[in-house]
């Protein structure tokens, strides 16, 4: 038995990155078929032994037309509607922005549960999005770092009680 784990939030907080640090390399070249949507991959996640599906979102490739915000919306329908849990994450060095919060908005309406992860949290530099980031009412943030594989254990564990 496996869940389904949906990252969810606005361009460039390091969604994709964090999708590919999950992964690893089990990934490779399954998604770079011609004719496949780019941007809803999927796939085999492993973390501290744990395994789950995990979908990654970008948003912007949804051949549906209407907005870029209309788009967004509804890849995040389908990613969140299948999964069981949502991480949403914010971009700790930028500090939460409006965009953030309207992600948030949207993600407590729905049943599904979040953990929020505040990513590039590596140094000093999240420090002040992750205080802010408690503002956004989602809880606790889980602070990581994507890039340099920094938070993982914290993620597993805030991950464990959904699995
Ligand atoms: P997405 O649009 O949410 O999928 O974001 P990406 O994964 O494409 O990352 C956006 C940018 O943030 C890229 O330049 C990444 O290298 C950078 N990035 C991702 N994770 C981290 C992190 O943990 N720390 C820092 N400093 N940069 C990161
Ligand atoms: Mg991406």
């Amino acid at each position: 038995m496996t869940f389904t784990v949906a990252i969810i939030g606005r361009p460039n907080v390091g969604k994709s990155t964090l999708f590919n640090r999950l992964v690893g390399r089990k990934l490779a070249i399954v998604h770079d078929q011609p004719g496949v949507t780019r941007d809803r991959r999927e796939g085999r996640a492993t973390l501290m032994g744990m395994e789950f599906r995990v979908v990654d979102t970008a948003g912007f490739e949804d051949d549906g037309g209407d907005s870029v915000e209309a788009r967004m919306r509804r890849q995040t329908d389908q990613a969140v509607t299948a999964a069981d849990v949502a991480l949403l994450l914010i971009d700790a060095r930028a500090g939460v922005t409006p965009l953030d919060r309207h992600f948030a908005d949207y993600l407590r309406r729905l049943p599904t549960p979040v953990i929020l992860v505040a990513n590039k949290c590596e140094g000093k530099a999240g420090a002040p999005g992750l205080y802010e980031a408690y503002g956004l009412g989602m809880g606790e943030p889980v602070p990581v770092s994507a890039e340099h594989g920094e938070g993982m254990y914290e993620l597993f564990e805030a991950l464990m009680p959904h699995a």
